[in-house]
């Protein structure tokens, strides 16, 4: 349930036997497997939006003043502010974000990005953390061709070494 929320073709779900996690193929490049030698190579930090367009997480305030910092390497303040910019990641098809921001143990050694899945939008539904520990509510919704729908998520956050980090996520 978990994977075909993330997967909604029954041909993807089937190909996904040896994922790990449901966040690898959230959002898409290319029509294939997108390492992260790949992503290194250069062609994984995706496309930005001008500084003054509305930021992609439906923040209400400009890209600059939102995730746009943090993806060009600030520190999020805060597990929501981590999650919104990953999903604003996951819409520029920011690989090596998501890559980066992914705690070194729970992340996946490569993401695969699907072309063909587009984010339509973030509802931030509760947040809470302490110093080391937070927990952020989400849905989002996606459009796949014709088909649509919501992924709701309870994503896990770390503090160490001075900076959030996603660590896993909970989807119902
Ligand atoms: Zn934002």
């Amino acid at each position: 349930m978990l994977r075909r929320l993330w997967m909604p073709h029954p041909e993807r779900t089937a190909r996904r036997t040896s994922d790990r996690d449901p966040m690898r193929r959230l959002c898409a490049e290319g029509g294939g497997v997108m390492t992260f030698g790949q992503a290194a190579a250069g062609s994984s930090r995706g496309s930005r939006p001008a500084p003054d367009a509305p930021c992609p997480c439906g923040s209400g305030t400009s890209f600059a003043q939102c995730c746009g910092p943090m993806l060009a390497g600030a520190s999020a303040p805060t597990p929501e502010r981590l999650m919104r910019s990953r999903y604003t990641a996951f819409c520029l098809r920011d690989a090596a974000y998501l890559r980066d921001t992914w705690h070194p143990g729970t992340r996946p050694e490569t993401l695969e990005l699907d072309p063909g899945l587009a984010w339509m939008g973030l509802e931030i539904i509760d947040a809470d953390a302490d110093e080391r520990r937070g927990v952020v509510e989400f849905r989002a919704r996606w459009r796949e061709g014709a088909d649509a729908g919501v992924l709701h998520e309870r994503s896990r956050f770390v503090h160490q070494g001075d900076r959030w980090w996603y660590l896993d996520g909970q989807v119902s």
